[in-house]
């Protein structure tokens, strides 16, 4: 079961689009935002319980604004999954040493990607939850 908010910031068209119409369909509240200024402006009134961000961001790139993130104590219990391009070997490390919750691999795929997000809502910290 679904429901839970999620910010998807993502600057590729393609990519944003289908991870925003996969996720609504699973029943998940979805706002969007094409790069950190974006996500800041997002976040001032909308409080998800997961932020999906992609790494190669215009500007302040998804590493700096995960690290802001998580440094802020209004920002800190969002749990962050990275977008990570298959082919950048040690995006991942990069993803978790700024402070990622995990990662998940890009290209988006229709098949997978919702399990794998339901995977991290989950298991949010100290909260048990029941399908
Ligand atoms: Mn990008």
């Amino acid at each position: 079961m679904a429901g839970e908010a999620i910010l998807v910031v993502e600057d590729n068209p393609t990519n944003l689009k289908l991870a925003k119409l996969l996720l609504t369909v699973e029943g998940y509240e979805v706002r969007t935002a094409v790069d950190a200024e974006e996500a800041l402006k997002v976040l001032a009134t909308f409080h998800p319980q997961l932020i999906l961000m992609d790494l190669q961001l215009p500007g302040k790139n998804g590493l700096d604004l995960t690290m802001y993130l998580k440094a802020d104590p209004k920002f800190k219990e969002i749990l962050i999954v990275a977008l990570t391009a298959y082919a950048m070997k040690g995006d991942e490390e990069r993803a978790l040493a700024a402070g990622c919750d995990g990662y998940m691999t890009k290209p988006v795929s229709a098949a997978t990607f919702p399990m794998e997000l339901a995977k991290y809502l989950q298991k949010p910290r100290g909260l048990s939850r029941q399908e």
